[in-house]
């Protein structure tokens, strides 16, 4: 889907035209350098930095300027966009003392893509504006096809007059933006909508193991909960991959672990329990345990299967619980303050006992 976009777009802001011109992206994975190029097909200028060099290349070659930093990137940018996998990277990314609260020029716009914790998201805000800058928290649903397509719905903490400078860009790679008024409201919101995804995902592996374990055709079930009540954005998207063997990720397992662990963390603030959303912590949490953290959530289903389908997709069942003892000091992925000793969790403090070993982030990156 295109649209045609001035190569700069003039917003009025208290009184005062502003010209977005300069764009900065950095975290350019699977959602960031599509969203990147919508941007840049947009007519802005862009300045990239990602972990992984490799991952820009594309947009290096479509006229895209490399940076060695965030804050090289953000240097001279009016609005930097970030879309980095955890807490932690956003965490590193605007709160160290090269971050982009510092880094960032004054008045530019700093908006965070990412599925984070709320809490880091108000501290961002509260950073920023100490500093003449403007910091919002915007993470997107719709996976990648909604940002190969540039349709992205966005969920926005901040009110829709505060975001209209930024709307031009904003609306570069969405067809959707919901306004949740206040810091941390989009990341608050865009939890509801994980534990909800998540319950679904739950809902269709249940569903696909009891018709095949009857022996009854799989995919006609699909479409029996596609015409009725039991279908889901997850049934009706990810279920055929499912069925199909097909577990490259569009959305990776351990991400969502992250964010169902963000929400329990949120309501053990709250005091309520999410029965749901345990459960699917529980059998995301094994998945990537089991080396399936780097494969999409689809891959939920193996857990289903016999082992010999397990092995054949990659997965390695002896690596459940492995370690159990061993005592660790680490910063947690989901980057939540959790104190001196906390229990690591991918966000939640559940079930892992003391003296665990982490199995929260079985990515390469360094605790
Ligand atoms: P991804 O492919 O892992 O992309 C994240 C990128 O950020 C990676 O390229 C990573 O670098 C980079 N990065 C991490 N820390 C960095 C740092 N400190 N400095 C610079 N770059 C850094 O993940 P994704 O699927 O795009 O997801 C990104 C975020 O969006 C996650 O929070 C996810 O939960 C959320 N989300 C994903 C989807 C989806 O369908 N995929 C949908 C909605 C929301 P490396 O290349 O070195 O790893």
């Amino acid at each position: 889907m295109r649209r045609d976009r001035p190569s700069s777009s003039p917003c009025l802001w208290k009184g005062t035209t502003l010209q977005i011109k300069k764009i900065a992206f950095i975290g350019t994975g699977i959602m960031g350098a599509r969203i990147a190029g919508h941007i840049m097909d947009a007519g802005y200028e862009l300045t990239v930095y990602n972990r992984t060099r490799e991952k820009a290349e594309e947009l290096l070659a479509r006229g895209a300027t490399w940076a060695g930093s965030p804050a090289e990137a953000a240097a001279d940018a009016d609005v930097v966009f970030t879309m980095v996998g955890y807490p932690s990277d956003v965490e590193d990314v605007y709160l160290t003392t090269d971050g982009l609260i510092r880094a960032a020029r004054k008045g530019a716009w700093l908006i965070d893509l990412t599925t984070s914790s709320p809490q880091l998201a108000r501290d961002i805000h509260d950073a920023a504006e100490v500093e003449d800058k403007h910091a919002f928290d915007c993470p997107v649903t719709g996976g990648e096809q909604g940002a190969i397509d540039g349709t992205l719905t966005l969920i926005a903490g901040i009110t829709e007059a505060a975001a209209a400078p930024v709307l031009p860009v904003l609306e570069s790679f969405s067809s959707k933006i919901f306004y949740f008024d206040q810091p941390g409201g989009g990341q608050t919101a865009k939890l509801c909508n994980q534990v909800s995804l998540a319950s679904c995902m739950v809902g269709y592996a249940d569903a696909l193991a009891l018709a095949e374990q009857s022996g009854i055709d799989a995919e006609r079930v699909l479409e029996v909960m596609a015409s009725g009540t039991g279908g889901s954005g997850a049934s009706r998207t990810l279920a055929p991959k499912s069925l199909a063997g097909d577990y490259k990720p569009g959305f990776l397992a351990e991400h969502l672990r992250k964010d169902i662990g963000l929400a329990l963390q949120r309501s053990e603030d709250l005091d309520i329990t999410l029965p749901g959303a345990e459960t699917a912590f529980t059998l995301f949490d094994m998945l990537c345990q089991i080396g399936g953290s780097r494969m999409g959530t689809q891959a939920l289903t193996l857990l289903y299967q016999e082992e010999a389908a397990c092995v054949a997709a990659g997965l390695d069942w002896s690596l459940l619980d492995q370690g159990e003892d061993d005592e660790h000091d680490h910063e947690c992925c989901c980057g939540h303050d959790h104190g001196e000793d906390h229990e690591c969790c991918g966000g939640h403090g559940h079930g892992h006992g003391d003296g665990h070993e982490c199995h929260c982030h079985d990515h390469d990156h360094e605790h």
